[in-house]
């Protein structure tokens, strides 16, 4: 069997020439990809047939390219919340409209058919959320079909009875590959089609594919592949569409350190879907065994976004060793998009068997409350040009203002509270937010505001903010 992934090298080297450039982030929406589509509608390789609307009036549509007898159908973004395959998919298609790699391209075009299905939940996504316009999981209604999306994906499903299909969904960026200190980059699920998990015809090719898949992704993002929970769901499309006769493969994007916008995670989708057409245009994934999909770790939960390790905690002269986890939600301002972020304390105490995106061991550091500095309140104005330094050396971190501010964070290094009286009494509470100080030698050396750290020193760069306490 071939082990070489020349091919795969060579995308991942020329990815650049591909990427769709009008999408940089996770938060497109329907009305960004629709002049893309248009696009499409001029180009003489693609087949563009709309084929129904979503709740709120917003366009599906089924993009083919190929003569191939072999069908391939994949369709992204029935969760709102999960772009990261779509703007692969918007990737793919510029490769199938640019001159290089034409043999490549002509031999599998050859060979199979490609249906594509971007956005399933356009109305989800104007919002940024799992769910459609009535809240319902479109990907727990593949039995009922109430949701007029998921008729749509039932439909086309229906038209096509696709050899493969590919269900393209996002997970929480802070799985790990089992109990290892890996992020799950990318998690595989060869959907079960009963509560028994058995294996027929069906499922075993999904199988043997991801094996090969994952041989081929481990070239690049090593140790960084797992496996989602293989449950049977008996309301969810995969599951369903596996059932059906459809060879299907769950991809799950999950997380990468320094990559929240996930574009790295989308090149790798890029990737592992154009490997994935080759493998079934060839007919290679036939020498895999079952054996590698079986050993890929299984999904797991043991990363936080930040980690202080060894900690020691004073409280009334008992000294406690403590480790600290904080993870952030994002919030976007509704004025001008911006993404705020809030840190929550997630767990407390002996943390040694989890890691974070950010790991430090802060063994000698004593952890405080940051104090709320109420002596006078700040003018906001003035918060631009006075110098940090001077209060976090005190501990301080939070100003008080008297001004009143709109929103609920600040990009000020620095959390503003407009209480009158400030009582922390939430201090290293678990759903708190990440405010203390950190101290060597009874010297303040570091401060988090709300979960940022930023060592004490004149020359300091934030790229965190602060919370407005109102
Ligand atoms: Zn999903």
């Amino acid at each position: 069997m071939p082990q070489n992934f020349n091919l795969e090298q060579d995308l991942y080297n020329n990815y650049e020439n591909f990427r769709e450039k009008t999408l940089t982030h996770r938060r497109f929406n329907h009305s960004d990809i629709l002049p893309l589509i248009e696009q499409l509608k001029n180009s003489k390789d693609f087949t563009v047939n709309k084929v129904g609307s979503s709740v709120e009036g917003r366009d599906l549509f089924l993009i083919s390219i190929g003569q191939g007898e072999k069908k391939v159908f994949l369709w992204s973004q029935m969760h709102g919340d999960e772009p990261t395959a779509t703007a692969a998919l918007f990737d793919i298609f510029n490769f199938f409209s640019d001159s290089s790699f034409s043999d490549f391209k002509k031999h599998i075009l050859s060979k199979v058919t490609l249906y594509f299905l971007p956005m399933v939940n356009p109305d989800g996504a104007e919002k940024f959320e799992r769910r459609n316009f009535f809240d319902i999981d479109i990907n727990r209604d593949a039995e009922r079909l109430q949701t007029q999306e998921a008729v749509i994906l039932k439909e086309v499903f229906d038209s096509l009875k696709a050899d493969f299909g590919f269900n393209l969904h996002d997970q929480d960026p802070r799985h790990s590959v089992g109990n290892s200190f890996k992020s799950a980059a990318i998690s595989f699920l060869a959907p079960a089609f009963n509560y028994e998990k058995d294996v027929d015809t069906v499922r075993e090719k999904s199988i043997l594919l991801i094996g090969r898949l994952t041989k081929m992704l481990n070239q690049f993002i090593p140790g960084h592949i797992a496996k989602y929970s293989d449950d049977y769901e008996p309301r969810a499309f995969g599951d369903n569409f596996q059932k059906w006769g459809t060879s299907t493969i769950l991809v799950e994007s999950g997380g990468w350190n320094n990559d929240p916008e996930k574009q790295f995670l989308r090149k790798l989708n890029f990737l592992l879907l154009i490997s994935a057409f080759k493998e079934i245009a060839d007919g290679g994934y036939k020498n895999e065994t079952a054996d590698t999909y079986d050993k890929i770790p299984f999904n797991d939960k043991y990363i936080f976004d930040l980690l202080l390790r060894n900690l020691t905690l004073n409280h009334n002269g008992n000294k406690l060793r403590i480790d600290v986890a904080v993870n952030f939600i994002e919030f976007v301002s509704k004025t001008d998009k911006t993404i705020y972020k809030r840190s929550f304390i997630q767990d407390l105490g002996d943390l040694s068997v989890f890691y974070g995106f950010q790991d430090f061991d802060f063994s000698g550091y004593e952890i405080q409350r940051g104090k709320v500095f109420t002596e006078k309140k700040i003018n906001l104005e003035d918060i631009q040009t006075i110098d940090l330094y001077d209060y976090y050396s005190k501990g301080f971190t939070v100003l008080t203002s008297g001004d009143s501010i709109d929103g609920r964070f600040t990009d000020f290094p620095i959390n503003i509270s407009f209480r009158e009286s400030n009582d922390s009494t939430n201090f290293l509470r678990i759903g708190a937010p990440a405010d203390f100080v950190l101290l060597k030698n009874c010297k303040i050396e570091y401060v988090l505001i709300n979960g940022f750290l930023q060592k004490v020193q004149n020359d300091r760069e934030f790229l965190g903010n602060g919370i407005i306490y109102k």
